[in-house]
């Protein structure tokens, strides 16, 4: 029989794999062109073609021993360093190789953090709307999990009940900005109080508090938005990057974290953080991603193409009276169900063959996540599906 904790996985896994066999039941029936799926963040823009020269020029010029080897657990000493003067020059830090661990995605290195920092016991904290997986990897360390309720219509962290609600066993602050599920950025006001805050927590509850700051969309914001670089703002921050998003290869399993000497225990949490990336069984970051990203760490893909699908749907919807978050970055509309029940509403979207998540699954219900990742087509045919949904409804509550 498989673990107990591994039952409750499998059991909540299944919703979420029925939205996507639904998708495709839908497609067989209506016909692919007639379901407009928007419930996954997948990338639907290919990575910018540097990355393909950059794969070709690796492979016909590096030493194949050298580059197919195991290596650091860490990753490449070149491309670590490569990163950490990248990011100097973008944000006026000063982190060298030794700061940086490449890892396997995002989601790879929120487990190393994970596994590096967390107690049976400890508290992983994040703000509504948030990403999923926080609630699962903390269950998977045996962590607490609390949630501090959204700030709404902003969507920006709740920092007065963040305060009250922060306590003695707080390990973990987790932070995603540009966001998943809103495309809310976090302001500088809110970074800067954030860390005010910590700041006199830590000092109240003699402990450590540690701000996870979770970034796979910082490259993907729109216009001349900003998204403060948070070491910059607290100390006690560890940051996790990918490449997921900025060059569309979320199956390639790539990204990195930086642990700054500025951070407690930084040496201690760095070599956990190594010795972690074993444990796991990830061993090491995949040798090719890794000396690619260090080639195309200023590309990215063709961001115009997700602001004309963010303008179009936005536009379109808020025109149909659906009030809608105007998001800064990333590739998700947040949408107010029009009706309280956000479940039901994202039933009847199906009924119009438009796919959405519910808010519930992003512990904010009320709402609707649209991931905007898609041809500009689906757009083109959803809008009048909405058109529909919304006239239905409000015949419904009239
Ligand atoms: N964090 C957030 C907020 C995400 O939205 C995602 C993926 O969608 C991840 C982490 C995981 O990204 P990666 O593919 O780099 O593991």
């Amino acid at each position: 029989m498989i673990s107990k904790q591994m039952k409750e996985f499998v059991a909540n896994g299944s919703a979420i794999r029925a939205m996507f066999e639904e998708g495709k039941e839908m497609a067989a029936i209506y016909g692919a062109e007639n379901v407009c799926d928007f419930s996954l963040g997948n990338p639907n823009l290919p990575p910018p073609d540097m990355v393909k020269e950059a794969i070709i020029q690796i492979l016909d010029q590096e030493d194949p021993t050298d580059l197919h080897g195991y290596m650091s657990n860490s990753g490449f000493l070149d491309v670590r360093e490569q990163i950490a003067q990248s990011i100097n020059r973008k944000y006026n830090t000063s982190f060298s190789n030794e700061n940086i661990i490449m890892t396997v995605g995002a989601a790879g290195g929120l487990n190393v953090v994970f596994k590096t920092l967390l107690d049976p016991g400890d508290q992983v904290m994040t703000f509504a709307p948030y990403f999923g997986e926080y609630r699962n990897y903390s269950i998977s360390f045996n962590a607490d999990f609390a949630v501090v309720p959204a700030s709404i219509p902003s969507f920006q962290p709740n920092l007065p009940e963040f305060e009250r609600m922060l306590g003695p066993t707080t390990k973990i602050v987790m932070l995603n900005t540009p966001n998943n599920p809103t495309g809310v950025v976090y302001t500088e006001e809110t970074i800067a109080g954030l860390a005010e805050i910590l700041y006199r927590k830590q000092e109240e509850f003699g402990t450590n508090i540690y701000l996870v700051s979770d970034e796979p969309y910082r490259e993907l914001v729109y216009g001349d938005i900003e998204v403060p670089y948070v070491t910059k703002y607290y100390d006690n921050t560890i940051v996790v990057d990918s490449y997921s998003k900025s060059l569309s290869l979320p199956g390639e399993r790539i990204g990195y974290l930086v642990i700054p000497d500025a951070a407690a225990d930084s040496g201690m949490i760095l070599a956990a953080a190594n010795i972690a990336t074993r444990l796991l069984g990830y061993v090491n970051a995949p040798s090719l991603m890794q000396k690619t990203v260090a080639k195309c760490l200023d590309a990215k893909v063709d961001i115009e193409y997700y602001d004309r699908n963010r303008q179009a749907l936005y536009n379109g919807l808020t025109s149909m009276g659906y009030e809608c978050t105007y998001p800064d970055g990333a590739f998700y509309l947040w949408v107010k169900s029009p009706i309280e029940d956000d479940g039901e509403f994202v039933k009847m979207a199906k009924k119009y063959q438009i796919l959405l998540v519910p808010g519930t699954f992003f512990g904010c219900p009320g709402y609707a996540r649209i991931a905007y990742c898609v041809l500009p087509r689906t757009i083109e045919v959803a809008l009048p599906k909405f058109q529909a949904l919304m006239e239905e409804i409000k015949e419904k509550t009239l």
